[in-house]
């Protein structure tokens, strides 16, 4: 039985103080939200408040991005080692916004992934088609190529201890979600090139009156959650939309 997971994708947004109060806010309701993992990756000056406030609860912190280098003249990265010395559970790895905004390549992503997972980080490896692909009917090919990229580099078995979140272009931010058929679909063609243990989570405007549909495929392990991660209330109504699902 695959653990489920939800994890919230801050993005660049936030202050100290809206952060405070959002982890105020969704600590004061876990409560109540189900029994899935649960997880926030955020900005990196902001790692440091996050530690000291969620250590001993039960909700795992990361980044959102790691260098694919271990130390050196890199101006402006961070490194695997420095996010595990901050307690960091997690880092995100291969964004669309990163392939899209900054360039990173298959091989590049690949790199990212084996530092963070070499440091002790799980790796949340994103994956997903455009809407352009997706219309060019290549969606299975170019999850397949994301895929490939890190299990040739890494191995299954890494990956297996790590998380995929497949996340379609199309549906990041734009409140277009894949129906639960169509991620379902995409999920269950991933898997069969991964170890059966490894979760794999569907990020792409979840909300909380489509999370527990789409969590209720079989091959859906969780969400990578944007928008909805940054209002404590929804992230708190997707987290029990995943307890319930399954
Ligand atoms: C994301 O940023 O990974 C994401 C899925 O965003 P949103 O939920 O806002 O579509």
């Amino acid at each position: 039985m695959r653990r489920r997971l939800v994890a919230g994708n801050w993005k660049m947004h936030g202050s100290r103080a809206s952060i405070q109060a959002l982890l105020g806010s969704i600590l004061a309701g876990l409560g109540d939200a189900g029994g899935a993992e649960c997880a926030v990756c955020v900005p990196y000056p902001y790692l440091q408040l996050v530690a000291e406030r969620l250590k001993g609860t039960r909700i795992a912190w990361g980044a959102q991005n790691v260098s694919e280098h271990a130390q050196g003249a890199y101006t402006g990265e961070v490194s695997a080692a420095m996010l595990a010395e901050l307690g960091c559970k997690y880092a995100l790895v291969g964004h669309s916004e990163r392939r899209q905004l900054y360039g990173e390549t298959d091989a590049q992503v690949a790199a990212k992934f084996a530092a963070a997972h070499g440091a002790g980080l799980t790796p949340i490896l994103c994956v997903g088609e455009t809407l352009a692909e997706r219309d060019a009917g290549r969606t299975d090919e170019v999850v397949a190529r994301q895929l490939d990229a890190v299990l040739a580099k890494c191995g299954k078995e890494a990956v297996a201890k790590s998380v995929v979140a497949y996340e379609p272009v199309w549906a990041i931010g734009t409140g277009r979600t894949a129906s639960p058929g169509q991620a379902q679909a995409v999920h269950a063609f991933a898997r069969k090139r991964l170890a059966p243990a490894t979760r794999i989570l569907y990020g792409g405007s979840v909300k909380p009156d489509n999370a527990a549909a789409i969590f209720a495929m079989a091959d859906v392990d969780g969400g990578l959650i944007g928008g909805a991660s940054l209002a404590a209330e929804d992230f708190l109504a997707i987290l029990r939309g995943a307890g319930s699902a399954g």
